[in-house]
């Protein structure tokens, strides 16, 4: 049943991985999450995806987390005449607020707000990039443009605006909807797209009443001048490669990739690593050498977990995909050089009791060469502040409450396991003794160190360590 791998794999679903089979076979090959893409299929579609993972969790009797990607404020242009058209670099091109069908000089652009907060001497992209525009004229209807890198243009393609703060609610009616139903099929973490300032998210953490986790989807240039003031306000995290690569430069992604990283885990919040990490592979049944690489320098940046998108949604080998990305991450795992590197980036203490339990839990374990931390947990906290420390043995996350023991799936190291809360501190050391038995983690005469709060049943009062001897 243990995974024996530390950094967790997120499969998207789509068309080329909906039914029953196909979702058993992604969780086999190494899934540990789902995500729904609300940017894509219908509420039907989804509600039908969530009920197989759960019929499935019900038969394995492990949580498995679901995440709910909304699509946020994506601004896209109209449509057009023909199927496309040509726009030449060094001619005009125009984005106005008239719903006719547009041309190689013109096109709608159904979004008012743009108007207003773009400025002269910024670029506007257009599909993911491949269309420049830099803005020689504005008024509150017209945006005059010099195309500087021409292309074909078609309906419907997403525009991007780097520079430029554009005044938009971070939920659209869409996204009201979609969040209506996350809420309604009980989902672990809803993804918020576009993320600009911590302000954005208070909206949404008064709709969720903690009914789930929020995880801020890093792609907007002030997002991540705004890192750790979003990072306080959320629950997760993601590299958000996709659009960040189209409103950055391509070069600084590697780096912001590093950086956000390593301040998720100094807020002990999960960090995704997100989009084209096998690319080829929606097409091709093994992956470039490139990709390999690519996934390997996310685990070496010790990510708590790594994301599949159109390869497993849309693609044509969404279980090779789980496979390979299984394999590379285990491989990485498995070189020594690997433990030196986690250890070389140590995070700071919190004062607070907590810390000082988990990080003693870590000390603990090389010590009496223990082989696993135990925490007993409501909220998820210690949990995730063990994993935080990434020990070198599993952590193992057991928790009474649902909704905390799917999301810990997330968190790096975290073996989680939905349990009932025993009455006493002495029941706890059984409890975690009989289920490392079980689970195949200890033989007589190894150690294992318990960690778990007293009073028990209340969140965040974790004060006890244990050392427990297997007989
Ligand atoms: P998306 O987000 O797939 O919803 O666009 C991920 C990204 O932009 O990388
Ligand atoms: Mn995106």
């Amino acid at each position: 049943m243990l995974r024996d791998r530390n950094t967790k794999i997120i499969a998207t679903l789509g068309p080329s991985s909906s039914s029953p089979s196909k979702i058993h076979s992604l969780f086999k090959s190494g899934a540990d999450i789902f995500r729904l893409n609300f940017s894509h299929s219908n509420h039907y579609e989804h509600r039908k995806r969530v009920f197989h993972i759960r019929q499935y969790e019900k038969r394995i009797g492990r949580p498995i987390a679901i995440l709910g990607d909304l699509q946020g404020p994506k601004l896209r242009i109209g449509n057009f005449k023909k199927s496309f058209h040509l726009l030449k670099e060094g001619e005009r091109f125009i984005l106005d607020l008239k719903s006719e069908l547009g041309n190689e000089k013109r096109v709608f652009l159904p979004h008012p707000e743009i108007f207003k907060s773009v400025q002269h001497n910024t670029e506007i992209l257009i599909d993911d990039g491949k269309i420049k525009l830099n803005v020689t004229k504005s008024n509150n209807e017209k945006i005059e443009t010099e195309i500087l890198t021409g292309g074909k243009i078609s309906n419907n393609k997403g525009v991007n605006l780097p520079k430029t703060f554009v005044k938009l609610s971070p939920l659209t009616k869409k996204d009201f909807k979609d969040l209506e139903l996350a809420l309604d099929l009980s989902l672990d973490y809803v993804a918020l797209s576009f993320v600009q300032k911590s302000k954005d998210l208070i909206k949404l953490r008064k709709i969720i009443k903690g009914q789930t986790g929020i995880m801020s989807k890093f792609e907007k240039p002030l997002a991540i001048q705004n890192m750790d003031e979003i990072l306080k306000f959320s629950d997760a995290a993601m590299v958000a490669r996709g659009d960040l690569g189209v409103e950055m430069p391509p070069e600084e992604v590697p780096i912001i990739q590093k950086k956000l990283v390593q301040a998720s885990r100094d807020h002990g919040k999960p960090v995704v690593v997100a989009t084209q990490m096998l690319d080829s592979m929606i097409n091709a049944p093994s992956p470039t050498r490139a990709e390999a690489s690519d996934i390997a320098t996310a685990v070496y940046d010790c990510a708590d977990c790594l994301m599949l998108s159109a390869e497993t949604a849309a693609g044509k080998y969404p279980i090779e995909s789980v496979k390979i990305m299984d394999r590379i991450i285990r491989g990485v795992e498995s070189d020594t050089s690997y433990r030196q590197l986690i250890e070389s980036k140590q995070v700071s203490l919190e004062e607070t009791t907590s810390d000082a339990i988990s990080s003693a839990a870590s000390q603990v374990v090389k010590t009496v060469s223990a082989k696993a931390i135990f925490t007993y947990t409501r909220s998820g906290t210690t949990a995730k502040r063990a994993s935080r420390e990434r020990p070198s043995v599993p952590i193992i996350g057991l928790s009474p409450e649902r909704l905390t023991s799917r999301q810990l799936a997330m968190i790096w190291g975290v073996h989680t396991i939905h349990a009932h809360e025993p009455k006493s501190f002495s029941g706890m050391i059984e409890n975690a003794c009989k289920l490392a038995k079980k689970e195949g983690i200890v033989k007589k005469g190894d150690s294992v160190v318990i960690t778990a709060g007293a009073p028990i049943g209340v969140s965040g009062s974790t004060n006890n360590l244990r050392i427990a001897k297997i007989n």
